[in-house]
């Protein structure tokens, strides 16, 4: 029987006329002399003088008061903005890992903030309580997630940081300060999501809800078909997004809902066989847009709707080993469609080397200082480019459209909004700054991308 990899590869060295293997490289070699930090894309690089894990929170108020020179915390890495780089200290919270506490009345969890998403799912399920909902991959700790209104998708459900009910901050003078939204409710507003600019997070406490299995329904059509049934698939599942796929015409659409039918997949969904097919389809065909359409869109009508049965956490995240850089806005949802197709246009005109599919989700809207979705019902739209490629003519293109449309950068995602421009579109960004330096008069946590925002 011939699978849809082969019948794909069969079609491209039919269409080609050669036969080639693919070579794909995944990730860039290590130049530097001195070991360099580097994000997860290649995008960022710094040179830090120290690397600090501290494995309590007496040793990282310790740490806090005696460094000199600027501190970052830095996650997983995985933003691409320059949130992180600083050439002083580097501050990560991986040995501060794990579930602390739960309240069974409330579903309520504190969980160490260094803890990866991916972490968090079975510790949590131990106790009866999941995360409401997470985002496309689990690599991200809790605190880097948070830092930048990381999100998944859904309607009805706001971004990660629209979760937290309480946080442990430690900051510039090695005070440990607690907030909630009655215990320094300013400070709380503020850091939901902080840029890692107001001192480290070290505990959060999240609002989660019984543990609950989900079922992901994925279904390819044409990209006409999807922007007509976007809307009710929106309002009609827990879970909703579409991918496009530039230069086929083809994408498909991704909902998940609750159920209690039995797990049918423990592995996460494999994203990068699709990745690599479609940079092999763009490399091969480059020399005729028709063939490529052709031969894409002749494969994609051969898949079946894909249908996973898993235990939420670990039905939400896939495996992206396939590096690229990203931009990502979030836009009033009313504005997605029209902005969608200016982007397409855009695209399928003037760049045909994009291969990774465009991702359009549904967040709901919050009341968090920072947060881009602060206000409104949101969808975000993000391209991508191949991280060895130069990602800033694609992106200069497509950014211009997607701030006509009204929308806010993801804080972790390519942009490059200023400070002016950004204050238009956050009503509490003076509070957050007044709450900041309250917190870090010195600027202990600031670096040089920051300082053009806050300074
Ligand atoms: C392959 C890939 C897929 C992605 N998918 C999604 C997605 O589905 N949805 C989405 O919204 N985003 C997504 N992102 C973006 C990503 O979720 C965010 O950039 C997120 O902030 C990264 O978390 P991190 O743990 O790597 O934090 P980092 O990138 O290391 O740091 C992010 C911010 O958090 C701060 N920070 C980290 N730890 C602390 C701490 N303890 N205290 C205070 N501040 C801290 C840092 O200083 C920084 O400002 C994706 C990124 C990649 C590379």
């Amino acid at each position: 029987m011939v699978s849809r990899r082969s019948l794909l590869n069969n079609l491209m060295m039919a269409a080609a006329g050669i036969a080639v293997s693919p070579n794909l490289v995944f990730a860039a070699g290590d130049k530097s002399k001195r070991i360099p930090w580097k994000n997860w894309s290649g995008s960022q690089v710094c040179y830090p003088e120290f690397r600090k894990a501290p494995a309590s929170v007496e040793e990282l108020q310790t740490l806090i008061t005696s460094a000199k020179g600027k501190i970052r915390p830095v996650g997983a890495g995985h933003s691409f903005m320059p949130l992180v780089p600083t050439d002083d200290t580097i501050l990560s919270l991986s040995r501060l890992s794990g579930v602390v506490s739960h309240d069974a009345s409330k579903n309520q969890a504190t969980i160490w903030a260094g803890t990866r998403l991916g972490d968090i799912g079975e510790p949590l399920a131990a106790t009866g309580q999941a995360l409401l909902n997470m985002p496309d991959i689990d690599e991200q700790t809790l605190a880097g997630a948070l830092g930048t209104a990381t999100h998944g998708t859904g309607e009805n459900i706001g971004c990660m940081s629209s979760f937290v009910e309480g946080l442990q901050l430690v900051t510039a003078s090695g005070d440990i300060l607690e907030c909630s939204r009655t215990q320094n409710p300013d400070i709380f507003h503020a850091a939901r999501v902080n840029l890692g600019a107001l001192g480290v997070v070290t505990q959060v406490t999240m609002q989660n809800t019984p543990k609950y299995r989900l079922k992901r329904e994925t279904t390819w059509l044409p990209i006409e078909d999807i922007l007509e049934q976007s809307e009710s698939l929106a309002s009609n599942n827990r879970n909703y997004e579409f991918y496009y796929i530039p230069f086929t015409g083809m994408g498909f659409t991704d909902v998940q809902n609750v159920t209690t039918e039995p797990v049918s997949a423990t592995d996460k969904i494999d994203q990068n066989d699709g990745a690599e097919d479609l940079k092999l389809a763009r490399d091969m065909l480059s020399w005729s847009p028709k063939l490529r359409e052709f031969v894409l869109g002749t494969y994609m009508k051969t898949i079946s709707k894909e249908v996973t049965i898993a235990n939420s956490w670990q039905n939400y995240a896939s495996e992206r080993n396939v590096r690229f850089n990203e931009m990502e806005y979030h836009l009033p949802r009313e504005n997605m469609v029209a902005a969608f197709k200016e982007i397409r246009a855009t695209v399928e005109n003037n760049f045909p080397e994009v291969f990774f599919p465009f991702e359009i989700r549904y967040i709901q809207g919050d009341d968090i200082w920072l947060s881009p979705f602060y206000g409104r019902e949101t969808c975000s739209i993000a391209v991508h480019r191949f991280f060895q490629e130069d990602y800033k003519p694609l992106f200069a293109a497509v950014e211009p459209i997607l701030q006509k449309f009204g929308g806010r950068p993801h804080w972790g995602k390519l942009n490059t909004m200023n400070a002016e421009q950004l204050k238009q579109h956050y009503p509490k960004w003076n509070e957050f700054d007044q709450v900041r330096r309250q917190l870090d008069p010195q600027g202990k946590f600031m670096n040089a991308y920051l300082e053009t925002l806050f300074a």
